[in-house]
């Protein structure tokens, strides 16, 4: 799901009606947003045409290019290619700071946010996480509360990442997929340093089968009081094994041994550059999945410039791999490839039970190709059936990545 478009500057933040609730029997969380519903959009129902705007060039119809800057809400940050080639990032207090600005990334407030902003919250306590975040609302299911909700606090902001009308990364160049990068880092440090928040991540839908409803290529940011339970497991299961090395007395922490015996084994690697290995993970949930995973220990807001430019580029060449590998071997292919990429990011603000784990958390990019729908197993057991292995995935976006004339 996603939502973009303003009706016009200026106007009041949409604030109106989300609110997680909790499954009693499972403990499961559902955010239930009807104002996201009545999103505009400009792709077709299915397929990937843009309905009413060009390929290229800036076009009146696209919210998103140069010129239509007064159909977005406020700017939150701009990134402005300078003639040396750099990118100068500029947070803005006002549009009033960057109206007229030539940019080449533009950060703004969602039109109809999925969390209530915090800053009309106007309370610091209002923005600590939510108690039922913390447990699944176990303590409270305890003590007899069987409608358990709380309100998603925090910010929805949309990135364009590109002042052309590009479809999605694989048309980036360096410079513009480095930009693009440089602004996820610049703001997500600025969420993660004004502590608070619990998490924040970026994503990015391209194709209306992954849920996209504007074709000029973009990314969403959320920064929220709400910490994903499956990020909060995975920092438990850090902790447990490192409790475990440390009595096996083993050398390497969890990544490093894992990333030693994917190159070792290699079957599922698709690709390694100085700083990073991108592979299809060994329990890929989706066919094609590509995971990009750092070699080094550290979060990607204190990532140096060279390493955030290494993984852009590998990022982009990768969806390109991807679009390349979906021509050369699904015959059947009649649409461009839809798919999600999701940043699979550290708790930014933890409470002192997670705090042991935090360090041993490795930040990764995936990239998932919208090419299967969840059917009657999935939805019944929550075990995701993927048709193509891994080890499948990884040997055909080797053979494209080996040879350029797939
Ligand atoms: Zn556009």
């Amino acid at each position: 799901m996603e939502n973009v478009l303003n009706g016009g500057r200026g106007a009041a933040v949409d604030a109106t009606g989300s609110e997680f609730r909790l499954d009693p029997a499972t403990g499961r969380w559902a955010l239930i947003a009807e104002g996201r519903g009545s999103r505009p959009t400009n792709l077709e129902p299915s397929g990937d045409k843009v309905a009413n705007a060009t390929v290229d060039g800036p076009d009146s119809f696209c919210p998103f290019c140069p010129g239509s800057e007064s159909m977005t809400p406020r700017v939150c940050l701009i990134g402005a290619r300078l003639t040396t080639g750099k990118t100068l990032f500029r947070e803005a207090e006002s549009d009033a700071e960057v109206d007229g600005l030539r940019w080449n990334v533009r950060v703004f407030e969602n039109k109809y946010p999925m969390f209530r902003p915090a800053d009309v919250v106007g309370s610091a306590a209002d923005e600590q996480p939510s108690a039922a975040f913390e447990d699944d609302g176990a303590a409270a299911l305890e003590a007899g509360a069987l409608f358990q909700t709380a309100t998603g606090l925090g910010k929805h902001e949309v990135i364009v990442d590109c002042d052309r009308h590009a479809r999605g990364w694989s048309d980036f160049s360096d410079a513009e997929i480095e930009s693009a990068f440089l602004a996820f880092r610049w703001r997500l440090r600025a969420l993660r340093d004004s502590g608070k928040y619990a998490y924040s991540f970026i994503f990015k839908n391209v194709g209306s089968d992954a849920g996209a409803s504007q074709g000029h290529s973009h990314c969403q940011l959320t920064a929220t009081n709400f910490l994903p339970p499956d990020v909060r497991v995975e920092v438990e299961r850090l902790i447990r094994y490192e409790r475990g090395r440390k009595a096996r007395g083993d050398e390497l922490g969890f990544w490093d041994a894992l990333l030693n015996a994917e190159l070792a084994d290699g079957s599922r690697i698709v690709a390694e550059t100085e700083r990073f290995v991108a592979l299809c993970p060994f329990a890929s949930r989706f066919p094609m999945e590509v995971a990009i995973w750092q070699k080094f220990d550290g979060f990607f807001e204190d990532a140096a410039d060279a390493a955030v430019s290494e993984l852009a580029r590998l990022s982009r060449d990768l969806v390109a791999a991807l679009e390349r590998a979906r021509r050369r071997f699904d015959a059947d292919a009649t649409s461009e490839l839809a798919h999600n990429v999701v940043f699979r990011n550290a708790p930014s603000r933890l409470d002192g039970s997670l705090a042991e784990g935090a360090g041993l958390f490795r930040p990764r990019w995936l990239i998932l190709p919208s090419l299967a729908k969840k059917a009657g197993y999935e939805q019944g057991s929550g075990v995701d059936v993927n048709p193509i292995s891994p080890e499948t995935a990884a040997e055909r976006l080797r053979a494209v990545w080996n040879d350029p004339e797939i």
